[in-house]
């Protein structure tokens, strides 16, 4: 057969549509850029001595997000999931309840259940978002749920379900307007785990700020860096005044005497990181233009691949495109590690999305709903190189 007529196999057409877009390999999946004032503000951290968590860089820094993000507060603290913890507790997360978070999502949403020693009750999700199926839940909760005091109670464990914690996928906005009803009539606490979706909106409106609170991270690997980082958002002053208390130690401002009120974590975020972050927050509109621009490179690449789908952002959202993401069909979902292989052979780094937390070995008997769409997702899902730096090469 005439090589030209030869057709690419699907693994040979996935390599070739992401080197049309990002060059040759070899190319990480997630990397930083520092193109702005990182070392000027870092110098003058240092040269300050402020290099802990007092420091004029952690007030700026929250004060800038919270400008930026349309929230009345953001409170930074040492990571997400800290900030998730936090938020749990603020929230009124007990030991012994229940919390719901989606099987499709980063280990440190159910770890930062776990913290509160209550229990992950893991939902499903959907395909149009990724995030947790408003519609599916609420069924769920009809059936298997009461309300005793105003509160919803678990039928088979007894134990009170205390929030819902869904989780912005990839930087995809999740159905809040389902979830926020869903929250309202069941009587939990509705939490969001914006980790991913710093830049994302729904309907106009910035995630992170339509629950109670909503947590963001300034990983290594997030939209923006801090080195480690995170922050809760919110609109209520009392709880954004406790949030900041409880990572300071709870105590009581004084001269000289260390008094604490209540037991209380050093989860305040240093300054020398707070820098870097006010540095990284003057990026953040180029990094999510670029991160758009990338997208749409990648979806003309992808238009002629007939089995992979290039995820969108859903309707009347916008996505900061986080991690770009392939679907592939549901049929070739036998493919999905070879389409890895290829693609890390040939120095495009790809990764599938994480094992659901109801396999993990610490949350194998928590009680979980029928979780087929979480299962599919999982089996039909590739992150492919994403750092904003692509869109120029
Ligand atoms: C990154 C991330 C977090 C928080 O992670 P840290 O590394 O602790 O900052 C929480 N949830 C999700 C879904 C994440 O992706």
């Amino acid at each position: 057969m005439n090589a030209v007529n030869t057709p690419l196999s699907l693994p040979e057409q996935v390599v070739a549509a992401i080197r049309a877009v990002v060059g040759a390999g070899p190319v990480a999946l997630h990397e930083p850029s520092f193109n702005g004032n990182e070392w000027l503000y870092l110098k003058e951290c240092l040269d300050s001595t402020f290099v802990s968590s007092v420091g004029k860089f952690v007030d700026r820094f929250e004060a800038e997000l919270a400008a930026f993000i349309g929230a009345k507060h953001a409170v930074a603290m040492v990571n997400g999931t800290a900030a998730l913890h936090i938020a749990l507790k603020l929230a009124g997360v007990k030991a012994d309840d229940e919390v719901l978070i989606p099987a499709l999502t980063f280990v440190a949403t159910a770890n930062a259940v776990s913290y509160c020693n209550a229990t992950p009750h893991f939902v499903d999700s959907e395909a149009r978002t990724l995030g947790v199926d408003a519609a599916k839940l609420r069924d769920y909760l009809t059936r298997h749920t009461e309300q005793r005091a105003s509160q919803c109670v678990n039928r088979a464990t007894g134990r009170v379900i205390r929030a819902l914690v869904p989780m912005h996928a990839f930087g995809h906005p999740v159905d809040l307007d389902g979830l926020l009803a869903v929250a309202h009539d069941f009587n939990l606490a509705l939490v969001e785990d914006a980790a991913e979706s710093l830049g994302s909106y729904y309907h106009g409106r910035h995630t992170g700020t339509f629950g109670l609170m909503g947590t963001l991270s300034f990983n290594g690997n997030k939209t923006i860096t801090t080195g480690g980082g995170g922050a809760i958002l919110t609109n209520d002053a009392e709880l954004a005044r406790h949030a900041k208390h409880l990572t300071t130690t709870a105590k009581l401002p004084h001269a000289w005497e260390y008094r604490h009120d209540e037991i209380g974590y050093n989860y305040r975020m240093p300054n020398l990181n707070a820098a870097l972050g006010c540095a990284q927050l003057e990026q953040l509109p180029a990094m999510l233009a670029a991160k758009r621009e990338l997208f749409q490179r990648y979806q003309t690449a992808f238009t002629p691949v007939a089995d992979v789908k290039l995820m969108a952002e859903p309707e009347q959202c916008q996505s900061n495109y986080w991690l770009q993401t392939l679907l592939l069909d549901v049929e070739l979902a036998d493919q999905r590690d070879v389409l890895l292989k290829a693609t890390n052979d040939a120095g495009f780094m790809t990764r599938p999305a994480w094992i659901l937390m109801h396999e993990l070995t610490p949350f194998k008997d928590c009680p979980r709903m029928d979780l087929t769409v979480a299962q599919l997702l999982s089996q039909c899902l590739i992150n492919i190189p994403s750092s904003a730096s692509l869109a120029h090469t």
